[in-house]
C-alpha cells in the first residue's frame, strides 16, 4: 500500500486558521472592544422567503405516498435545470438541457472535473487565487504554471502564448481580487484556449454581482467557448445557499478531442461517483429562478452591493487603489504605506478592530494587498468604514 504522496506538496490551509488565532489573541486582551469581521467570504442574509416556502413544499412531498422522491437524477432534476437554462437565456446563451448538471456546490465539481482530465496535463492558475484550483491539482501531482495579477494588468492576466498548458482556470468576477473580466478579455482567452487545444475552467461563482453590460456573466457569452470552456456555478452567493449546498456545472456537447467526449465523461463520472442533491435542495434552488425568487434576491444582492459601495467609496476617499467593489462582493486594496498583507491586517485589528484577509493568504503576487468583503450587515460595514476612515485620513 501507498498513500498518494502529492499530498505532501499541498501546503497546510493556514490563512483563515492565522486569522482567527490573530483575532482571538487579539479579543482574550481586550475585552472591551468590538471587532468588526470584513474577513470571510461566507454570507450573512437568510434565504429569502420564497425559497423556504419551496423548501417547504419540498417538505411536504416528501411526506406523502404519491410524491415521496427516492434517489433522484444524477444530473439533477428537469425541473431546476430547466430553470437553469432559462437563466441561462437572460443573458442570450442557449444550453442544452443535458449540458447541465447540478451539484452540491462549485467547490466539488472544480475539484471532481479533474477526474476526466490527464494528470500529466499543465495548469494555469492565477495568482493570487482561491485556493482550490491549486491544491486540487497539487493532489493529482500536476504541473501548475501561474498567471501572475498585479496592479499594472489590473489583476486581470492576459494569455502568453509562449506558454504551453493544457487547462486553464478563470474566476471572475474574481475571488479574492474582485477583478472582472470584459467579455473582449474573455474573447482573447477563448481564443487562446482553442489555439492551445485546452480547456478553460471557468468559475462564474459570482456572476450574479455583474451589472456592467461590457462585462461577461457566463463564459458561453463569448464565441467559440462551447468548444474550449467548462463553467462552474453556484447558489451561493446568489441566494446565499453556502450552507444548503447546490450548485451546477455546464459542459457543452461540442467539448471533445480524439473520440472523447467531455459531456459524456463528466455523467459517466457523476453517475459513478455522485447519488444527486437533495430534492428540496433542489426545489428550493429552482424558486431562485422564479419572478417572485428573483425579485426577493435582487434585494439582497442590492444590500451587498451597497456595503461593497461603502467601502469602495471609502478607498476613493482616502485614495487608496483597490480592484473590485462595483462588479463583485470583494474590495481589493493595496495596503497603504507600503505596509505588508499581515503588517495591515495587524495594523487594523490593533487600531481600527476591523478584520479583513491579508493578500498573501491567496499567492506571492498577494502580498502587499489585503481583500474586504460586502457580505457583513449594514451597521457592521458603515461602522468598520468609519473607523477604517478615521485611522487612515
Ligand atoms: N468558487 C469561488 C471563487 C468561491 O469563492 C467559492 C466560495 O467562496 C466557491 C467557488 C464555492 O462555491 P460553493 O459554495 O458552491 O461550493
Amino acid at each position: 500500500m501507498n498513500f498518494n504522496k502529492n499530498f505532501n506538496d499541498v501546503a497546510d490551509s493556514y490563512l483563515f486558521a492565522e486569522v482567527a488565532s490573530r483575532v482571538a489573541a487579539f479579543s482574550r486582551t481586550h475585552t472591551d472592544k468590538k471587532i468588526i469581521k470584513l474577513g470571510i467570504g461566507d454570507v450573512t442574509l437568510p434565504l429569502v422567503p420564497e425559497v423556504i416556502k419551496a423548501m417547504h413544499a419540498g417538505v411536504e412531498d416528501m411526506s406523502k405516498q404519491e410524491t415521496f422522491k427516492g434517489y433522484g437524477p444524477y444530473e439533477g432534476y428537469a425541473f431546476l435545470r430547466e430553470s437553469i437554462q432559462s437563466y441561462y437565456k437572460e443573458s442570450g446563451v442557449n444550453l442544452g438541457l443535458s449540458e447541465i448538471f447540478v451539484s452540491d456546490g462549485a467547490k466539488s465539481d472544480l475539484g471532481n472535473i479533474l477526474d476526466i482530465f490527464s494528470a500529466d496535463n499543465t495548469v494555469l492558475v492565477p495568482d493570487p487565487v482561491y485556493p482550490v484550483y491549486v491544491d486540487t491539482n497539487l493532489m493529482a501531482g500536476r504541473k501548475i504554471l501561474f498567471a501572475d495579477a498585479t496592479e499594472e494588468n489590473g489583476f486581470l492576466p492576459m494569455p502568453d502564448y509562449s506558454l504551453d498548458v493544457d487547462l486553464i482556470y478563470i474566476c471572475s468576477p474574481n475571488n479574492p481580487t474582485g477583478a472582472a473580466y470584459t467579455k473582449a478579455q474573455l474573447k482573447e482567452w477563448v481564443d487562446f484556449a482553442n489555439a492551445k487545444h485546452a480547456v478553460i475552467l471557468y468559475d462564474a461563482a459570482y456572476e450574479c454581482f455583474v451589472s456592467d453590460g461590457n462585462l461577461a456573466r457566463s463564459i458561453f457569452q463569448i464565441e467559440g467557448a462551447r468548444t474550449c470552456a467548462i463553467e462552474f456555478c453556484s447558489f451561493s452567493k446568489i441566494a446565499g445557499f453556502t450552507g444548503t449546498r447546490c450548485g451546477y456545472t455546464v459542459v457543452p456537447e461540442e467539448l471533445e478531442k480524439d473520440g472523447f467526449n467531455a459531456n459524456k465523461a463528466w455523467l459517466r463520472r457523476q453517475s459513478t461517483k455522485f447519488n444527486g442533491v437533495p430534492y428540496i435542495v433542489q426545489k428550493g434552488a429552482a424558486a431562485v429562478f422564479t419572478k417572485q425568487g428573483m425579485r426577493e434576491i435582487k434585494q439582497n444582492l442590492a444590500y451587498y452591493m451597497d456595503n461593497a459601495k461603502l467601502i469602495a467609496d471609502c478607498m476613493d476617499d482616502l485614495g487608496i487603489w483597490y480592484t473590485g467593489g462595483k462588479n463583485s462582493p470583494y474590495i481589493w486594496l493595496k495596503c497603504p504605506r507600503n505596509m505588508g498583507s499581515w503588517e495591515f491586517f495587524d495594523y487594523l485589528l490593533n487600531n481600527a478592530q476591523v478584520v479583513g484577509t491579508p493578500g498573501a493568504g491567496f499567492g506571492k503576487c498577494g502580498e502587499g494587498y489585503f481583500r474586504l468583503t460586502a457580505f457583513g450587515s449594514r451597521e457592521g460595514t458603515e461602522e468598520a468604514v468609519a473607523r477604517i476612515k478615521k485611522l487612515l485620513k
